[in-house]
């Protein structure tokens, strides 16, 4: 059993089965179910950091001693499709709230620079 520390484990909003996120070798971030199966295709394994990475194998490659096998949640999930729908919602969630604080800071400091009394408080430190 692969030791995922379960601060990082998500419970699949639509089949209630457990995954984590892991990052591809191309930099993008994957479910990955918390079972290790040997029929998986992806290798997965944890650097020093603590940063998950899957890599996907090719047919009939054994994963390295450092790797254990895993299936990608969309393997397993009995409604897929719903939990792509899930995930790109979440996506679209934190990019707004991304996009919000953004838009919060740029006004905070546009509100600052309006009062220069502010700015001088701020900058006098
Ligand atoms: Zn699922």
């Amino acid at each position: 059993m692969t030791d995922v520390p379960s601060p990082d484990i998500k419970e699949c909003e639509a089949c209630g089965e457990r995954f984590f996120f892991a990052r591809t070798l191309g930099g993008a971030v994957m479910p990955v179910n918390v079972k290790p199966d040997r029929t998986g295709n992806l290798a997965v394994h944890q650097d020093v950091a603590g940063t998950w990475h899957a890599r996907v194998m090719r047919k009939g490659e054994e994963p390295r001693r450092h790797e254990k096998p895993h299936l990608p949640h969309f393997a397993t999930c009995t409604r897929p499709a719903d939990f792509r729908r899930r995930l790109a919602q979440a996506r679209a969630e934190r990019n707004k709230t991304t996009r919000n604080n953004r838009s919060h800071r740029r006004a905070a400091a546009a509100a600052a620079i309006e009062q220069p009394g502010l700015f001088r408080i701020e900058s006098g430190r």
